[in-house]
C-alpha cells in the first residue's frame, strides 16, 4: 500500500525534469516535497495523477500501476492544483454538488466536508465573494470529497497572507491524519510545520531524503 516510484524519468524536448526518481511513501505518511522552482515537482505530481505521461519508469498506487490502471489510480487520490481552478460564480454548495456529481459521490457528504474545511460560515457565498484563505478551503474539499485515502497538494499556502496560512496549516493537519499526504512547497517552514519527512528536489533529482527531526537538525546548523 501506499506509492512506490520507481526510476521515474521525464524530459520535456532537452529539457530534463525528472532524472530517475525513485522513492517510496507508506500509507499514512505525511510527506514535503521541497525544492526550488523548476525542480520537478509539478511534473512529479502530475506523473502520479497521471496528467502527463512520464517517458520512463513506474509509479505504483497502492499496488496498482498508474500507466496500467490511469482511472483506478486516480480515483485514489485527491488532488489541490496550485492556482486550483474554481468555478467563481457558483456558489460553494453549488459548486460543490457539481464535484460531487462529476465524481459520482454521495451528495449527502457535502455538509460534513464543509465543516472539515471549515467553510461553514460562507457556504452560502459565492466563490467570487470569498477570500483567498476560503477559495482554498474550497480547493481542499473538492480534493477530500470522494474521500481519498491519498492527497497531493501543490504549493497550498501559496498567495495566502500570514492568518490565513496559519488557518490552512491548521485544516491541512487535521486531514493529513487520516490520509497519505504528498504537500509540494518551496518553503521549507511549511514541511517543518507539516510533515514527518521531507524529500528534497533540485534538478529533477532528489537530494536528501529524511525525517524531519534530521532535516531540521542540518537546517538549524546552516543558520
Ligand atoms: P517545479 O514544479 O518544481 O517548479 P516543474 O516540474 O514545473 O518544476 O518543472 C521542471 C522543469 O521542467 C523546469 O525546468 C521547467 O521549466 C520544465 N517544464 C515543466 N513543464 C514544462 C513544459 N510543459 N514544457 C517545457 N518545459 C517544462
Ligand atoms: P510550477 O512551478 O507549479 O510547475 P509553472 O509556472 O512552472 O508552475 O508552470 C505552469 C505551466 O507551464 C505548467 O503546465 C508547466 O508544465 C508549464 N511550463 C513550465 N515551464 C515551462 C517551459 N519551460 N516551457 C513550457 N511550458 C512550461
Amino acid at each position: 500500500m501506499g506509492i512506490i516510484i520507481k526510476d521515474l524519468t521525464k524530459k520535456y524536448g532537452e529539457q530534463l525534469a525528472l532524472d530517475k526518481v525513485s522513492f517510496s511513501i507508506k500509507s499514512g505518511e505525511v510527506v514535503g516535497l521541497l525544492g526550488p522552482n523548476g525542480a520537478g515537482k509539478s511534473t512529479l505530481m502530475k506523473s502520479i495523477t497521471n496528467a502527463i505521461n512520464p517517458d520512463s519508469g513506474d509509479i505504483l498506487v497502492n499496488d496498482f500501476k498508474v500507466s496500467d490502471q490511469p482511472i483506478e489510480t486516480k480515483k485514489m487520490i485527491g488532488f489541490l492544483q496550485e492556482n486550483n481552478p474554481l468555478y467563481m460564480d457558483m456558489y460553494v454548495k453549488e459548486y460543490l454538488e457539481f464535484v460531487t456529481s462529476i465524481q459520482k459521490v454521495e451528495k449527502s457528504k457535502i455538509d460534513e466536508i464543509i465543516e472539515k474545511v471549515g467553510l461553514t460560515p460562507e457556504k452560502h457565498k459565492k466563490i467570487n465573494q470569498l477570500s483567498k484563505g476560503y477559495k482554498q478551503r474550497v480547493g481542499l474539499a473538492q480534493a477530500i470529497i470522494s474521500s481519498p485515502e491519498i492527497l497531493i497538494l501543490d504549493e497550498p499556502t501559496n498567495g495566502l497572507d500570514p492568518n490565513q496560512i496559519i488557518e490552512i496549516r491548521e485544516v491541512i493537519r487535521e486531514i493529513g491524519k487520516e490520509k497519505t499526504v504528498i504537500l509540494s512547497t518551496h518553503i521549507m517552514q511549511e514541511v517543518e510545520a507539516l510533515c514527518s519527512r521531507v524529500i528534497l528536489l533540485n534538478k529533477g533529482r532528489i537530494i536528501a531524503d529524511q525525517s524531519i527531526e534530521e532535516f531540521k537538525g542540518q537546517y538549524r546548523s546552516l543558520e
